[in-house]
């Protein structure tokens, strides 16, 4: 009987089920590394609750949950399962998505899939410490295997894969003369410097910090490029010009290159660099959802033209580092924005079908030569694999991650709201007391939130809270006082006993907002969403696959709307409705927020080259008679005009 328990034990730790203790605290970073504002939690210490766990219920019941069934490159024969299939990036990146979704919902059966993947990897390193398929020779996709096995380690206690990353990184240090980084690896250096900095931290030895310096060395040091951002960079890309340093995705993986490289260099001028590669590329290729174009290059401002999804979600991982790396509460706006609104909507409700390109005016999906870059005439379809496959191995990584990093622990010992959204986060705090703290909110539907706290002990932390920009007249309440020093575009810090059902009510009045886009358009926020125009959408199968078919969607009802503003003002030019947030959010029936508003038709604006044509250049004139229209978040609506033309 002792034997069949010790047996078990054994086996419950090298199949990872989870009898090693898993720990709550963060491993903040070890001198000489720069210490940072805050620092990621360990996988599983924020899980989803609300509308967002239904989330990731729906994703894990979409494509994400029958990808292998369906996909051969994520099958059987998959490299990375020790088949001879796909060998490449696809097998890590789907694990990159699968394991923390699979550990956040509990869910066994994800969780026993993933293991057979890690399992494959950890068993198969081979003796001169390589790691994967050996057919494949490029560094790049095990960047992304060992940011897989990072989490997995949080999330078991694996005893095994320590150990397995630092018999690859020697191997890797003792290799590179020989096979040194090519193509994608030499552009996406930073994201294995990451991974080097987490054992760092936990085995301390510098070989790690050298290995990183020489993949800066090796690799392209992004930030350079914006110095003197080329002419031929500052709109649509084509052609032979079309290059890696050109390219959406690594341009979105780029994002973070400063923010890491400074916590080995802890020199000011590449965080001063980090905000001129926003300020560059926001100025020639920021869209009104929040993302920068690339349809498969640099694209422009031109609300037609396209971003990838993979795109969308190496930004969202690019500014969760950033944020703990600089502290700065405006780049949690920008992460909220990316999540809430070009997340969901370049993904079919039920999340079985994706897009490569999504449109922030998107009028027709469809197969059509459009004026991308260079991206396909399937690029905005919803399917299991339009233009290109990578988004397809990708896609599971968006949501998962984002829940990870809702919360992160601060330098001082203590825990801040980084982005905001019903969840729970439970990790260790100053004096090693455990807390738990819940958070009940429909934000970003909503604009109340609540948090209750509940340490283990009364104990003295800071609780910080992010207060967007856009909250001028945002409200924080414990225990029903007002707490001063509510400050938008900062962190608020909460330092004090805190006591078991402690109570902190946040409200973040959402009023409706203006920006303006190409050709003076305007586009209308509230919060952190962006809303769309709501158009009838007939969705068409062009090729069938059951749930895995890929859809046109065509207009059922105009979309060449400018809008018209109220005379009185802003605000009283929209009608804010509140509707219950149900089965699917993220759809134009279910949206669970309409703005109600005024436009005119402008009769010369129409369809080009299968896209909306050319915004016309705000104020316009219209002849058109006034009429009620209905706007829902960007990410509820699948055809969608998001820059209008202003109507004088
Ligand atoms: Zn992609």
């Amino acid at each position: 009987m002792r034997f069949l328990i010790f047996l078990s034990l054994i086996l419950g730790i090298c199949s990872g089920t989870g009898a090693a203790p898993t720990a709550t605290t963060p491993v903040k970073n070890r001198a000489p590394l720069a210490s940072t504002p805050y620092t990621l939690l360990p996988l599983t210490a924020v899980k989803p609750e609300g509308w967002l766990k239904r989330q990731l219920q729906i994703q894990a019941t979409g494509l994400s949950g029958h990808i292998e069934e369906i996909w051969p490159d994520l099958g059987p024969n998959s490299g990375w399962l020790g088949g001879t299939g796909e060998s490449w990036e696809r097998g890590p990146y789907y694990l990159d998505g699968l394991v923390p979704m699979a550990y956040q919902l509990g869910d066994p059966v994800l969780i026993a899939r993933a293991q057979k993947w890690i399992d494959w990897t950890l068993n198969n390193q081979r003796p001169d410490g390589a790691i994967g398929p050996v057919k494949d020779t490029d560094w790049w996709p095990k960047y992304v295997m060992l940011k897989v096995l990072t989490q997995y380690q949080e999330a078991t206690g694996d005893p095994r894969v320590i150990p397995l990353m630092e018999r690859y990184f020697a191997y890797q240090a003792a290799t590179l003369d020989k096979v040194p980084l090519k193509e994608w690896a030499i552009y996406r250096w930073q994201d294995e410097a990451l991974t080097l900095f987490w054992l760092y931290n936990r085995n301390g030895d510098p070989k790690l910090l050298e290995l990183a310096r020489r993949l800066h060395d090796d690799g392209y040091y992004w930030p350079n490029q914006y110095v003197d951002f080329k002419p031929l960079y500052q709109g649509k890309v084509t052609g032979k010009d079309c290059t890696l340093k050109t390219h959406g995705v690594n341009n979105s993986q780029a994002l973070k290159t400063a923010a890491i490289w400074w916590q080995v260099s802890k020199d000011k001028a590449d965080i001063d660099g980090l905000y001129n590669q926003f300020k560059v590329l926001d100025k020639y290729h920021l869209l009104p959802n929040g993302v920068h174009s690339g349809d498969e290059h640099y694209a422009g401002n031109d609300p037609s033209q396209g971003t990838e999804l993979c795109s969308v979600l190496e930004t969202m991982y690019s500014l969760e580092h950033i944020i703990a790396a600089t502290g700065d509460a405006g780049f949690g706006d920008r992460l909220e924005k990316v999540a809430y609104n070009p997340q969901p909507g370049t993904y079919s409700k039920d999340m079985w079908a994706h897009q490569y390109d999504q449109q922030p005016n998107q009028v027709l999906v469809s197969v059509a030569k459009r004026a991308w870059s260079d991206n396909g005439p399937d690029s905005n379809l919803y399917g299991l694999e339009p233009n290109f496959g990578c988004c397809t191995a990708n896609m599971h990584q968006g949501w998962p991650k984002f829940i990870a990093n809702l919360w992160m622990g601060t330098k001082d010992d203590g825990v801040a709201a980084i982005a905001y959204g019903p969840s729970r986060v439970s990790t260790t705090v100053r004096g090693g007391v455990n807390v738990t703290i819940a958070e009940n909110t429909g934000y970003p539907f909503r604009q109340n939130i609540e948090l209750v706290v509940s340490p283990a002990k009364p104990a003295v932390f800071p609780l910080e809270l992010r207060i967007p920009a856009w909250a001028a007249q945002a409200s924080v309440r414990v225990n029903g006082k007002a707490a001063a020093g509510v400050k938008a575009g900062t962190f608020l810090k909460l330092e004090r006993k805190w006591k078991q059902g402690d109570r902190v009510e946040i409200v973040f009045p959402m009023q409706p907002r203006i920006s303006r886009w190409y050709h003076n358009s305007v586009a209308v926020e509230r919060g952190p969403l962006v809303y769309s125009l709501k158009i009838g959408e007939d969705w068409k199968k062009v090729k069938d696959r059951q749930e895995a078919s890929d859809w046109g969607v065509a207009p059922t009802t105009p979309w060449n709307y400018g809008l018209v503003f109220d005379g009185a003002g802003l605000e009283q030019s929209f009608q804010v409705e509140e509707r219950p947030i149900g089965e699917y959010p993220f759809s134009p029936e279910g949206a669970p927020i309409v703005l109600k508003a005024k436009g005119k038709r402008i009769a010369e604006w129409q369809i080009v080259n299968d896209s909306a044509g050319p915004v016309p250049q705000s104020p316009v004139q219209s002849a058109s008679s006034e009429e009620s229209i209905v706007l829902i978040p960007y990410g509820a609506a699948k055809l969608r005009i998001t820059a209008f033309p202003e109507v004088k």
